[in-house]
């Protein structure tokens, strides 16, 4: 892993170049994680733009980063950031790129206040572009989390019923991840029954499932540090001719969607190939969201896919793709996989069928 980490940093330094910074200061601590493999809740790394760097971490993460970052020149400290920004400025550093979007107002200023001599100008995103395009030890751990996600799915399925809560259901769901070796959750599970299926971040209440019921659980399973996410809709007993209706408009959207994810592929157009399907069928007021975005570290990161976000896709890229409708009062349907965007077309991450199923 060493070698991934470091080839990154050298990355990093051949892009701050260009952007004429002379070194970074790495404070968002996804990014910290993605160029060095330590994960913590206080650090920080200074990247020159030769790809050299010094890891800053406090006394409860020293053993972890002399483990996964041997490499790496560390400095145990509990003030990070300010012991990195005083080296660079030792170092005669000119131009210190900052994560300005992660930066608070107050660290800002005290980061100025540390030597006269030195610029902090905004780095942009940069560490979030490199980790837009993933390696194959990355998609391999996503390809991980999407099989626990998967399983976890076909082992829950069986068991749904009317009566179940929607809580009992996420955690059951919750419990098979992490019983198959998940480490966790990506995020807060969804299940949405009946009307709330109409509100697409709904959390799982006291709703006792029923028959008659669209139902929607959005959740994935997080394996070493990658997240996985999937949507499905199941019928409880039985489908109406208008939940058939806007679960096949669905499904045709979403496989446009897949479809469109192509090496290349502006994501405005890769939005409209779902958007318009659903629109053409009227319902266009009624996909309120972006059709996805990216995932890996985070589970929502670049690029984002919606009408109005510029961008493009390229081969190793992963995304979702997942629209939806959702009728108010009534309920609704949103289907949802994780791919990746490959040169010969997308791959499949979530392999989970994707017909109506009565349960
Ligand atoms: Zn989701
Ligand atoms: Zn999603």
């Amino acid at each position: 892993m060493g070698k991934i980490h470091q080839a990154r940093r050298t990355r990093l330094g051949a892009l701050m170049a260009g952007h004429e910074f002379d070194a970074a200061l790495i404070t968002r601590l996804v990014n910290v994680r993605y160029l060095t493999g330590l994960a913590s809740s206080n650090a920080a790394l200074l990247v020159f733009a030769d790809g050299t760097a010094t890891l800053a971490t406090d006394g409860r993460y020293a053993g972890t980063a002399e483990q996964v970052c041997p490499d790496v020149e560390l400095i145990v400290e509990r003030a990070v950031a300010m012991r990195l920004t005083a080296l660079a400025a030792e170092a005669g550093i000119k131009r210190l790129g900052v994560e300005a979007h992660d930066v608070t107002v107050e660290q800002y200023a005290e980061l100025t206040a540390i030597d006269q001599g030195i610029g902090l100008p905004p780095l942009g995103r940069l560490v979030e572009e490199l980790r837009m395009v993933k390696d194959e030890e990355e998609i391999g751990l996503l390809r991980r989390a999407c099989e626990l996600t998967d399983q976890a799915f076909a082992d829950v399925l069986p068991q749904l019923r009317p009566g179940l809560t929607e809580r009992q259901v996420g955690l059951l769901l919750d419990r098979r991840m992490v019983d198959l070796g998940a480490d966790g959750l990506a995020f807060d599970t969804i299940v949405a029954s009946g009307p709330n299926g109409a509100i697409p971040h709904h959390s799982p209440g006291d709703r006792p499932l029923e028959a008659g019921d669209l139902v929607t659980m959005d959740f994935g399973a997080l394996y070493r540090g990658y997240h996985a996410d999937m949507t499905r809709t199941v019928a409880i007993g039985s489908v109406a001719d208008w939940q058939k209706e806007i679960y096949e408009l669905v499904r045709r959207a979403q496989q446009a969607g897949v479809d469109a994810a192509r090496d290349g592929a502006d994501t405005r157009e890769v939005d409209a190939a779902a958007r318009d399907m659903i629109k053409e069928a009227g319902h266009g007021d009624a996909f309120p969201h972006g059709l996805g975005h990216g995932v890996g570290l985070e589970i929502h990161e670049a690029p984002l896919l919606g009408y109005d976000k510029a961008g493009r896709l390229m081969d190793r890229v992963p995304i979702t793709s997942e629209p939806g409708v959702y009728l108010a009062g009534r309920g609704g349907v949103r289907i949802e996989d994780t791919l990746v965007v490959r040169a010969d077309g997308p791959e499949l991450l979530t392999k989970t069928a994707k017909e109506l199923l009565v349960v």
